[in-house]
């Protein structure tokens, strides 16, 4: 929870966090609250709901979110596929097997899960060379996403990215910098935000604005699988200009962003950074759409 010792500092915090309600005044000469008492307070005063839920919230200056609806989302666990991160079937005979796996144990366990790929993966190898994701995109996790990028509660970007931090921690060991997913400008203009890099700046590493949106596609959920690889084909370059080019040459890049529908994007993005030299690239986002997938065994 964030220090406060200060009236001034409530106030803030109550801003970002989106508690108060509109109109509301708060006189400027009031005495210093301590910290432990602040929860309390504003939970009584204003009995502000969880941005999920709708409960009141016992600690509302610990964020926007209960604690219920943050224990309740269910993170994606092994074993998945290597490449794009998608759960796969626990029968160990349908597992195909890579090159690591070779020579391994067939017995699954969460301290060695077998590693494979999924058959969408063997069929079209993607061009990032490994993906991660908090979870499936559904249920409370998909609405915090949408508290974030449709509600503008960016202080969730913190708490998302600290699930990322610990779904991705292996890529982020390796990456050299985080590239989030650009918006094109104009959708950045209207949100006010991007709500990739709002979780990029969260997760430890340099960020680095490589890439631009060339082209306002629609968004990808509104299409048909098979018109999403078109929709962002050719969509991404690298950002070019002042204050100076980024020099990604050599650079291992882990990419950011708030939800993967089919990949599309990503891998996109991950042809624009390898056309421009970059050594390898990863991708590390909060949702990934995965149900129908798994069809594919
Ligand atoms: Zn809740
Ligand atoms: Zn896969």
């Amino acid at each position: 929870m964030a220090q406060i010792n200060s009236f001034k500092d409530l106030v803030a915090i109550l801003f970002a966090e989106q508690l108060l309600p509109a109109g509301i005044s708060i006189p400027a000469n009031v005495a210093p609250i301590p910290g432990g008492v602040g929860n309390s307070l504003i939970a009584a005063l204003l009995a502000a709901p969880c941005a999920v839920c709708q409960a009141v919230l016992d600690e509302p200056l610990t964020g926007c979110v209960c604690q219920t609806c943050w224990a309740s989302i269910r993170p994606i666990t092994p074993p998945i596929c290597d490449a794009c991160g998608d759960p796969l079937p626990r029968q160990p005979q349908s597992l195909i097997p890579n090159r690591q796996s070779l020579g391994q144990s067939p017995i699954p366990s969460p301290q060695s899960p077998i590693s494979g790929l999924c058959a969408q993966c063997v069929r079209h190898r993607p061009a990032i060379e490994r993906a991660r994701t908090i979870g499936e995109y559904d249920g409370v996790l998909r609405d915090v996403i949408h508290a974030l990028k449709y509600d503008g509660r960016r202080s969730l970007a913190r708490r998302l990215a600290a699930l990322m931090r610990a779904r991705g921690a292996d890529l982020l060991e390796e990456a050299d910098c985080v590239v989030p997913v650009p918006l094109h400008w104009r959708r950045e203009y209207s949100r006010g935000f991007n709500q990739a890099r709002e979780l990029a700046c969260h997760l430890g590493l340099p960020v680095v604005d490589a890439l631009v949106r060339r082209r306002h596609t629609r968004a990808q959920v509104e299409l048909a699988a098979d018109r999403r690889r078109a929709n962002v084909a050719g969509a991404f370059r690298l950002r070019r200009g002042w204050p100076r080019e980024p020099n990604i040459r050599g650079i291992r890049v882990l990419l950011i962003d708030d939800v993967s529908t089919t990949g599309a994007t990503l891998e996109s993005c991950a042809r624009a950074l390898h056309g421009c030299g970059a050594s390898e690239v990863f991708a590390l986002t909060a949702a990934r759409v995965v149900s129908r997938r798994l069809g594919h065994f």
